[in-house]
């Protein structure tokens, strides 16, 4: 599986040059998190309680009651930091100033699991500012740190979740919101959950952030010599989702990776006055 995701990610960072810097870095961390195997500690799920979650739309956990391996996380995310701060990298005092903090106190990469799970921005802002590092780059180390754990648990309660019947806006197993999105090779709709990267059904004519379902408040735009991708966006609530259309393509890469591929539309859409 990371094999694949790995020779996917050289094949990206040959097509997509506009996303060379973040594909490379994901790389990186996607060949340490292969040698990662983070302990199971999930536990059988009460099904009449599982019924009642799905039919009153609750995801399966809460993103804070996922019982992932923080352990395997804390060590997963000093190696992340002690290789990227080798790299070329204009951030890497503060990477360096990170991995300090981890292998001073273990609570530091905790406290951070803790505020990335929890979305809670402004203590993300803070801890960020302590080490002197970005704030999106920090969370996005923690949530790659994160992530063998979470699939793994993923893949372990993923037979019992049915993403065709799930209309919601948040991933049916652990509530958080889409990343991007794309249209099948039927023209099915379906969105990639940001944590867990589970994907399910979801309306061809409905903002995921508000609901919102008013076509003449809904659109897209797309980008010249970039067929198959494309901006959906909301005026309702003001936000947007990438799209990629499988259709158009006889092999796309794993979802995680078509998002960092696609950074450029992230810019235009903020051009746009889209979040
Ligand atoms: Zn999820
Ligand atoms: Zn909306």
């Amino acid at each position: 599986m990371v094999d694949e995701l790995l020779k996917e990610t050289e094949r990206l960072i040959e097509e997509r040059p506009l996303a060379r810097e973040a594909l490379t870095a994901f790389r990186d961390l996607a060949a340490l998190m292969a040698e990662e195997t983070p302990r199971m500690k999930g536990a059988p799920v009460d099904e009449r309680l599982q019924d009642i979650k799905r039919e009153e739309g609750f995801p399966l956990f809460a993103r804070t009651d996922l019982p992932v391996d923080l352990d395997s996380a804390a060590l997963l995310l000093e190696k992340f930091l002690t290789t990227l701060q080798t790299r070329e990298r204009s951030d890497r005092e503060g990477l360096e100033t990170a991995l300090r903090a981890c292998e001073k106190d273990e609570n530091w990469s905790r406290n951070l699991f803790s505020i990335a799970l929890n979305n809670d921005q402004e203590a993300l802002v803070d801890i960020a500012g302590g080490v002197n590092l970005e704030a999106q780059t920090l969370k996005f180390l923690a949530q790659m740190a994160l992530t063998p754990s979470i699939h793994a648990l993923r893949d372990l309660y993923a037979p019992q979740i049915d993403t065709d019947a799930w209309d919601y806006r948040y991933c049916p197993f652990c509530g958080s919101l889409p990343s991007i999105s794309f249209f099948d090779k039927t023209g099915k709709r379906y969105m990639h959950c940001e944590l867990c990267g589970l994907e399910w059904r979801f309306p061809r004519l409905k903002c995921p952030f508000c609901s919102n379902d008013d076509h003449k408040n809904l659109g897209y735009f797309d980008v010249e010599n970039h067929e198959g991708f494309r901006v959906d966006f909301c005026r309702q609530c003001g936000h947007y989702i990438k799209a990629v259309d499988k259709r158009v393509f006889e092999k796309t890469g794993p979802m995680e990776l078509e998002n960092l591929a696609t950074l450029h539309l992230d810019i235009l859409a903020a051009k746009e006055g889209f979040k």
